[in-house]
């Protein structure tokens, strides 16, 4: 085999986080870019089993900002790439089952206003013209933002990918990145299976193995894969791939029309993780088996709008690991322990709506010349400066992180 090419940039991980990268850094004229994926195709982990919501409401302005470029992007792919990431911008449905949850949704159309995203109070009897199948009558409040929707994350990575590599950035699948090298507190390149490959950048998107990445750099960050699934019922009447998105913050639940089935998820209320230490560089996390109690407590917890929610049939389940942090807050840009490395973890389950945000996040934190106070607390090095750090505590937090998803 021919010895890979060395390049200023390069990006460990090809799934919908290092693709965006890699297209970001593109669409701002940095082509010199290598991505380098284990598996022999992208989007092969976590991001293949994304349930694909992209919404924009978020508890503060610059959370909100980073969705709503991430939106930007998506409408710009579908409407001009090649490949397109099948972006569905059909409006969102958030149900506030109290007075209490009404007002947090209040909060959350005043940061909405001020980042300049639409979202409006409805009626019940207007929530049930857009999801007919359910019954509002109990709800206390319902937010639409008609400019959220949902796609398919692993076509997003691939219109990515495309749109990347014909501005001359090279991927590379089947590459299993072994070491880190530097010299004089820089990075200068890393070891693979395939030989060494030199770089002046080193950008961490490893997802599930984003820890590892960071242990061979020499850090040891808090980002712990905790366990998620979701299902896809069998065809149901009324349901068609127009329907908005939907949110019941109160009742842990998620769910969306896939064609004409149900795809219906959440975050309950006992948490699985698995400590990265469990399994190694290069080695898949634990297999996960479907959890059908889990799948039971989803449908549970819709009956509140769907009494008849013991009809629905599972036809599969989706599942992964995707990373959580103790403050559930994305881990992005440089670190001032190691020039040249460049994180972008702790997707925190909101990866594939935060890529082309997160994007632009680590193209700034590379070539802008000010820094935002936002990128700057989502430096790694605030976990980092703390003495004594504590695992357990860490890991306790990030599932509660989990857990609280909503909140
Ligand atoms: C069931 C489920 C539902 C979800 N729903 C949503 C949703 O609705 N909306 C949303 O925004 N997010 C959702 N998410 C979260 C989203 O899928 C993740 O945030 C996102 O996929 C993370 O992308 P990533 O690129 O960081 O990780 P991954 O897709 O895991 O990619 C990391 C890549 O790095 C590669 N890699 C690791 N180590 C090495 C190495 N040493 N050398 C080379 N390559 C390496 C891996 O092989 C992998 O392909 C969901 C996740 C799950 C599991």
């Amino acid at each position: 085999m021919q010895k890979i090419k060395d390049s200023k940039i390069i990006i460990i991980g090809g799934g919908g986080i290092g693709c965006g990268i890699a297209y970001s850094l593109c669409q701002e004229g940095e082509t010199d870019v290598l991505l380098l994926e284990k598996n022999d195709a992208l989007a092969a982990e976590t991001t293949s089993q994304g349930a694909g919501l992209v919404g924009q409401l978020r508890n503060n302005f610059h959370r909100a900002a980073l969705a709503k470029w991430s939106v930007r992007i998506f409408s710009e792919l579908e409407k001009s790439a090649i490949k397109k990431p099948g972006w569905m911008q059909v409006g969102s449905i958030r149900v506030a089952l109290t007075e209490e949850q009404a007002n947090k949704f209040e909060k959350l159309k005043s940061i909405a206003k001020d980042a300049e995203i639409n979202v409006d109070w409805i009626t019940n009897q207007e929530a049930k013209k857009k999801w007919p199948l359910f019954d509002f009558s109990s709800a206390k409040g319902v937010l639409w933002c008609d400019s959220d929707g949902y796609l398919s994350p692993p076509k997003l990575t691939e219109s990515y990918a495309s749109e990347a590599m014909m501005l001359g950035a090279k991927f590379e699948t089947g590459i299993l990145v072994e070491e880190i090298i530097s010299s004089n507190g820089k990075i200068t390149g890393v070891k693979t299976n395939k030989g060494t490959i030199c770089c002046d950048i080193l950008i961490n998107a490893a997802g599930a193995h984003a820890w590892h990445i960071s242990k061979m750099a020499g850090l040891d960050l808090p980002i712990f894969p905790v366990r998620h699934e979701y299902f896809i019922s069998i065809e149901m009447e009324n349901i068609h791939p127009l329907l908005p998105t939907m949110r019941i913050p109160e009742a842990s639940l998620y769910l969306r029309a896939s064609n004409n089935s149900l795809l219906l998820g959440g975050w309950e209320p006992d948490s699985v993780y698995t400590d990265p230490k469990n399994f190694k560089n290069g080695e898949k996390p634990p297999v996960i088996k479907d959890d059908l109690n889990v799948m039971k407590w989803f449908k549970d917890q819709l009956k509140i709008i769907y009494p008849k929610n013991k009809i629905i049939q599972n036809k599969k389940v989706y599942k992964g690991w995707p990373t959580f942090v103790p403050d559930g807050r994305f881990i992005v840009g440089p670190t001032k322990k190691l020039q040249g490395y460049i994180m972008a973890g702790g997707c925190n389950a909101h990866g594939i709506s935060g890529s082309a945000g997160i994007g632009k996040h680590v193209v700034d934190s590379i070539f802008s010349k000010e820094k935002s106070e936002y990128l700057d607390s989502l430096s790694p090095d605030r976990f980092l400066s703390i003495d004594n750090s504590n695992r357990e505590q860490e890991i306790k937090e990030s599932q509660k992180i989990y857990e609280n998803y909503y909140n």
